[in-house]
């Protein structure tokens, strides 16, 4: 850019001080304004000289003082004629073609007379090749434009000269400016406008200002070049939060767009779950309900606390529990779900609740659990606890939500043989005796009954021992040989029975003093001696083998003795009709409930003797709660009601996490009532229908879990179910699963030859007890592995459409149900254990308990999935017929399913006929 003093001699009126021309200072005032036409014929003024026929000229015209307004270099632009000396007729070597340019730099504005002296020359300036030809007389003019540049920089203002030497000249115009670098705005900074260097190659370094509404983002810098232009740009600045360039400003964000900060490139859309209502927003508010985290970016979308945690179930184990829950329904949008237990309450009763002790141990631990699995043990035996369940993430405190976000389970531990005696100490000793004195174990779990001292002379080991016991912590063991050394082992036993023995202690008996032998001392004595030692020496014989032998004996009357004692505290069940008069059994093992205290409020159910519903009991003195309501319908036969009675006397006797509860009966008004506690979720094989291929492979081992230990605890009081199978286990809110139905433990025994009547649950039932009705634990384990693969494959039938008679024939020819689909491998060989024909050779509920134990402790053993091959390989057959297929191959026939299939033999039903046919054909079998 250029600014400029114009020197237009004709454009400059008279008065006007810039850039005015002066013949003021000169020694010969020949320089003449003349008006003229130009080429346009306007009339210009022009100043003019044409001494060419004298010599020695020296005329100068100058300008008025031009102010430098801040300019280093000022470029002075002069339009002029000049003529051709040649073209002059009769001009000598006077004549000349050019004039000479000066300036001359002052602070003074007026000043008068300047010497020539003082005046700097900047040039001569000569015209252009193409000169020009003026023809006057034609008033064609042709103008010459010379630009000359010249340094000012030491004064205010300076003044220009021209001086002539003998030419013939017209000055037109003098034009005088100076250059800049115009105002811009690069990087969001502003540069001024500047005025370029003095030098033709100085750089003029010029700092920018960040526009309205932007920051520094590093210093922004450009160089002013000496013609004008603007030069290597450094650094710039960002537009503030909330604001995003445009054309070289900063715009506010508009409604529904943010900018978080300065150097995010632009305004985004608000994120999901939050809007903004004015310009220039930097953050988004959440819409209501949702909330941020203090760490969450603004970009992300607005969250909520989780809901609560789901399907909390609970494995105890005697003193420790298995918690196990799915995660929230609704994670809120969030991916940092954690969970906390706050310490559980523990009490006695369920309004009592106190929080636990710290030396309840939870593992992985009790918060900011990633995991959805906890083991707390180190709880107290047989005792309440609540369990309370916190999904917690990055919101929960912003929202203030609490409670929505638990989920609770209460249970009871189991009891708990106490733990072993630790130290145990001997005073008093003496050759034949000592006194022992120990610490009440660590964890007694209970009040303990009594201590048992097992003891044996060391060089026995455990081949001979003694038993025994004390109510107190010390006993005082006589009868002992001097000079031995003994073992000593001591346990304590509570309620809940024994616990493991000490480690051994071992205490010696003192020295016998030794009969003298030697002078004063006669002969017979001695003989008498030795011969009265050899007699003892052959009692002691008679006596060690005689004692060897009853200690053998001993031993095995102490092993049954033992036997008994491990469980002493575990009751046996009692028959209820045991008893004449089965009002007794009733009144002996179920609570009377006044009927005033039952609130009924729909029905849920129709069992075997009546409607079942549910409704609230609240008795007095306790909280109310929810049961369940078994009625026996009107005009019922006295054993029809001897039989509904039983189920409530059985289950009376009955006090266990995993068997339904029974809370009383009615029995003095009509309807006759069992009142149980209510279990939210309905019978097992319903529920895991309904929620077909939701829960987790921990989950249902926990279920079976529960079932396992329930029937432990049924197996260890002796009570035999018999009608153990999906239906008739009952799941509460918490998916804790509890055994039901004890209705038909008494059925067969009431009709002998009731072996195969439609009565017995065959698809559940072990093979002896459908044969020759052997009802026994083992049998009870063979439902047990028949309730296992219903919960794996969830509520699938056993055997599926199997009828009855083919499923009793396929059992005595081995055929074993398949394991359903991604059953791991394990579960699977655990049922087909309990599948085992010899009932001896099946586990037993304490063997199954401690084996869903091991899974649950490695859950990695529950991923091996058995694949089922015959599906997968001959879909086209085998998917119609799964049952015949997989039938095969269990019975290793699987190579003839082909064959078969192209016979037209596709179901069982139709290989069953084919059995049938070759059954005569003596000689030719299958396989
Ligand atoms: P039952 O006569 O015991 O087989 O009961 C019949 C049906 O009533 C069962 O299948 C359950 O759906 C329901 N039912 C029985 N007892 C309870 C209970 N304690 N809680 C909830 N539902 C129950």
């Amino acid at each position: 850019m250029r600014n400029s003093f114009v020197l237009h001699l004709t454009a400059l009126p008279h008065g006007v001080v810039n850039g005015r021309l002066h013949n003021c200072f000169c020694f010969h005032f020949q320089w003449e304004e003349v008006s003229i036409m130009d080429e346009k014929n306007v009339p210009i003024r022009t100043y003019q000289v044409c001494n060419v026929l004298e010599p020695n000229q020296n005329n100068w015209l100058r300008t008025d003082w031009i102010p430098r307004s801040g300019a280093q270099r000022v470029y002075v632009e002069v339009k002029f004629t000049l003529r051709d000396c040649n073209s002059l007729p009769g001009v000598t070597g006077t004549c000349k073609e050019t004039f000479n340019l000066y300036y001359h730099e002052s602070n003074e504005d007026r000043e008068s007379y300047i010497k020539e002296s003082s005046f700097i020359k900047v040039d001569t300036v000569a015209a252009d090749e193409s000169f020009t030809q003026v023809d006057v007389g034609d008033r064609i003019m042709k103008l010459n434009t010379e630009v000359r540049d010249v340094k000012v920089t030491t004064r205010k203002g300076f003044y220009l000269a021209f001086q002539d030497v003998g030419a013939c000249i017209a000055l037109v115009s003098v034009r005088v400016f100076y250059k800049t670098c115009p105002l811009t705005i690069r990087n969001l900074a502003t540069f001024p406008d500047t005025v370029t260097g003095a030098d033709t190659s100085s750089l003029v370094e010029v700092r920018g200002s960040c526009v309205n509404q932007s920051e520094e983002r590093e210093e922004p810098k450009m160089y002013c070049g000496a013609d004008g232009e603007w030069l290597v740009p450094i650094g710039g600045c960002l537009c503030n939060p909330g604001y995003q360039e445009k054309s070289g400003t900063c715009k506010a964000c508009s409604v529904g767009f943010y900018k978080a900060k300065s150097s995010d490139p632009g305004c985004s859309k608000c994120p999901p779950h939050s809007h903004s209502v004015r310009d220039g927003a930097t953050v988004c508010d959440c819409h209501s309900g949702f909330f941020r985290a203090d760490s969450d970016p603004p970009s992300m979308a607005c969250t909520q606390p989780p809901s609560a945690p789901q399907q909390l179930i609970s494995v105890v184990n005697e003193t420790s529990v298995v918690l196990e829950w799915a995660p929230p329904r609704r994670l809120g949008g969030r991916s940092d779900t954690s969970y906390n237990y706050p310490r559980p309450g523990s009490g006695s009763g369920s309004h009592l609740c106190l929080p636990c002790g710290s030396d309840v141990l939870f593992s992985p631990g009790q918060t900011g659990l990633k995991t959805t699995r906890v083991v707390v043990s180190e709880l107290r035996a047989h005792t309440h606890y609540t369990f309370i369940v916190h999904a917690h993430n990055g919101v929960s405190q912003a929202s203030g939500a609490g409670a929505a976000q638990s989920v609770s389970v209460t249970l009871t531990t189991n009891q708990a043989a106490p733990s072993p005696v630790s130290f145990i100490q001997a005073t008093d000793v003496t050759r034949h005796s000592l006194s022992l004195a120990w610490q009440q174990p660590d964890r007694p779990n209970g009040v303990i009954l009594e201590y048992e001292v097992k003891f044996y002379e060391k060089d026995q080991r455990e081949r001979s021992y003694r038993i025994m016991r004390t109510f107190s912590r010390s006993v005082d063991v006589t009868g002992l040989n001097p000079l031995t050394v003994y073992v000593f082992h001591v346990r304590a036993r509570t309620a809940a029975g024994y616990g493991e023995f000490s480690a051994p202690f071992e205490f010696s008996t003192n020295s016998d003093p030794f009969p003298l032998i030697g002078e004063g001392v006669n002969s017979a004595f001695l003989l008498l001696s030795i011969s009265g030692v050899g007699i003892l020496l052959l009692i002691s014989a008679a006596v060690f083998i005689i004692s060897r032998r009853r200690s053998k004996y001993s031993k095995t009357k102490q092993d049954s003795e033992e036997e008994k004692h491990l469980n002493p505290g575990v009751k046996i069940y009692v028959d209820p009709f045991t008893y004449e008069d089965p009002d007794q059994a009733i009144h002996e093992f179920a609570k009377e409930i006044d009927v005033s205290s039952i609130h009924i409020e729909r029905v849920i159910g129709m069992g075997e003797f009546g409607e079942v519903c549910s409704g609230r009991l609240r008795v007095q003195g306790k909280r109310e709660i929810y049961v369940a309501i078994k009625s026996l319908k009107a005009g019922y036969s006295d054993k029809q009601r001897r039989d509904f009675l039983s189920e409530a006397s059985i289950m009376g006797q009955f006090d266990h996490p995993n068997i339904i509860r029974l809370e009383g009966v009615v029995t003095r008004c009509k309807p006759l009532m069992i009142i149980t506690e209510y279990m939210e979720n309905g019978s097992l094989d319903a529920f895991l229908r309904k929620h077909d291929g939701q829960f987790t492979v921990i989950q249902l081992v926990g279920m079976l879990r529960g079932i396992a230990s329930g029937m432990k605890y049924l197996s260890d009081m002796s009570y035999v179910h018999r009608d153990l199978a999906a239906r008739n286990i009952l799941v509460n809110s918490n998916l804790v699963c509890k055994v039901s139905d004890f209705g038909l433990s008494r059925v067969l025994e009431d009709d002998p030859e009731a072996a195969y009547t439609t009565r017995i649950p065959i698809r559940w039932t072990a093979p002896e007890a459908i044969a020759y009705r052997k009802f026994t634990t083992a049998s009870d384990v063979w439902s047990y592995g028949i309730v296992m693969w219903e919960v794996v494959s969830y509520g699938e039938r056993p055997y599926w459409d199997m009828n009855n008679q083919d499923v009793i024939k396929a059992m005595e020819e081995g055929y074993r149900l398949p394991a359903p689909m991604d059953c791991p491998v394990v579960l699977h060989q655990l049922m087909l254990d309990c599948w085992e024909r010899e009932r001896a050779e099946r586990p037993t509920f304490s063997q199954i308990l401690n084996m869903l134990d091991k899974l649950i402790r490695n859950p990695g053993t529950l991923r091996r999935v058995g694949s089922e091959v015959c599906v997968s390989v001959v879909p086209q057959v085998c998917m119609p017929e799964w049952s015949m297929c997989v039938w095969l191959q269990s019975i290793g026939l699987e190579r003839y399913r082909d064959t078969l299939a192209a016979a037209g033999y596709t179901s069982l039903d139709s290989l069953l006929a084919l059995t049938h046919q070759i059954k005569p054909m003596h000689g030719q079998h299958i396989p």
